[in-house]
């Protein structure tokens, strides 16, 4: 049988799932339908595949469906996607118009079913058009670090935008000047699901085993996509300056997500820089490889997201929520769940990733010190039940929008 919303009890208290069924019996009567870019790989995906069920549980009747797109398009949505980070990226005319050609073929051939339509990141978010002709409510989420957007596609993207009923961000440092409410909503990990879950210190000898991982030794992870901003090569070039003097094993583990064309060029600078050395363990792993991961990060001493832009970083709740001190790149959603010196630490270059891994090898009570708080910062703020929760407070408030306190009798 699967996981029940009953079996979260243990872990977050009988009371948060009680106010969540107070919740859900005022928003239940609507259909929510999800669209986003890409059906698995990422964080959106991840979220999603573990939320739907748990909505429907509460009897929302939650669905989710995929846009379609092509090469041409992928390579301009992750031009968008780093622009909207802040990166410097060539955005011609002509790649607008690929844009707009792909949001008409959806909106030709998407059929809209949800009473609120939550469209998830820049790629679908030109279904709005579809608003005039139909209605309904609907909700843009975005899930980037828009805190510094290239201002050309930022303002190709606004006049979509704000034509959604509201926005949905992760933090307050990505709000915008729009004319539409905005709502902050951090993400959040599945404490239940296979990624996350508890294991049996023999399942974890045995991912270790497999991938010829030594578990004797120190072992540094960073699980994420082949992706620049994910900054493998500062995980690297810190790794090398404290192996010189500290043993220890690096693990840089990820897959693709199909809507991300740059991650085979970027594994492969990858694979340069990693050349040589024995004790660097580059690991492509297939889609749904949660349990190894779980594993792997479990068997780890230290865990890195050392991003150079971060919407959120799931990776790093995954991290805290097994007690792993994690030492992230201090931007974006990072810095929502490192707080420095507390659950792990901020760092801003490769020196500064060198000095911190150093400093926690070299120390166990402050690992075991930081993941520990870590554990618990992740419990009160990171998962999926407050996630629900918030998205059932998003949906109660589009049917109270000129209020600004919706009281629940
Ligand atoms: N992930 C995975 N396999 C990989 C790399 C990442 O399952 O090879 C997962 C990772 O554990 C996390 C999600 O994909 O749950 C990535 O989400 P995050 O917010 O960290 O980054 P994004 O990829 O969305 O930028």
């Amino acid at each position: 049988m699967g996981i029940r919303l009953a079996d979260y009890e243990e872990i977050v208290g009988r009371e948060v799932i009680h106010e969540m069924y107070v919740l859900a019996e005022r928003v239940k009567s609507r259909r929510l339908q999800n669209i986003n870019s890409t059906p698995v790989g990422g964080g959106v995906a991840e979220i999603l595949t573990r939320m739907i069920p748990l909505l429907r549980e509460l009897g929302i009747e939650a669905t989710w469906d995929v846009i379609k797109g092509d090469q041409g398009f992928y390579n301009v949505t992750k031009a968008f996607h780093n622009a909207l980070h802040g990166k410097r990226e060539e955005v011609t005319d002509q790649m607008l118009d690929v844009f707009r050609a792909t949001t008409e073929a959806n909106l030709r051939d998407m059929s809209i079913s949800g009473d609120v339509v939550l469209v998830h990141d820049p790629q679908p978010a030109g279904l709005i058009d579809r608003k005039r002709e139909i209605g309904r409510q609907w909700l843009w989420r975005c899930h980037i670090d828009v805190s510094a957007p290239d201002a050309r596609v930022w303002e190709f993207l606004r006049p979509y935008v704000e034509q959604y009923d509201a926005a949905v961000f992760s933090m307050p440092d990505f709000a915008q000047h729009l004319p539409i409410p905005q709502y902050m909503v951090a993400p959040s990990i599945d404490p239940l699901a296979d990624k996350n879950r508890e294991l049996t210190p023999a399942c974890v000898s045995q991912v270790l085993e497999k991938y010829q991982l030594d578990p004797e030794r120190p072992i540094v992870t960073q699980i994420s996509r082949f992706d620049r901003l994910k900054d493998p090569l500062g995980v690297i070039a810190a790794y090398k300056m404290v192996k010189r003097r500290h043993d220890c094993q690096l693990v840089l583990a990820g897959g693709g997500a199909s809507d991300d064309p740059e991650g085979e060029e970027v594994l492969r600078e990858v694979e340069q820089q990693a050349a040589g050395d024995r004790d660097i363990h580059i690991l492509l792993l297939p889609p749904f490889s949660d349990l190894e991961i779980n594993a792997l990060v479990r068997g780890s001493t230290v865990v890195f997201q050392k991003s150079i832009k971060e919407g959120f970083g799931l990776t790093v709740s995954e991290a805290l929520w097994k007690r792993k001190p994690v030492i992230g790149g201090a931007v974006g959603g990072i810095k929502l769940q490192v707080i420095n010196g507390v659950t792990g630490f901020l760092v801003h270059s490769p020196e500064g990733a060198a000095k911190r891994l150093a400093q926690l090898l070299g120390d166990r009570a402050l690992r075991a010190r930081l993941g520990e708080n870590g554990y618990q910062h992740v419990k009160q703020n990171f998962l999926l039940t407050r996630h629900v929760k918030d998205y059932m407070l998003v949906m109660l408030a589009l049917d109270h929008p000129d209020e600004d306190v919706v009281h629940l009798e």
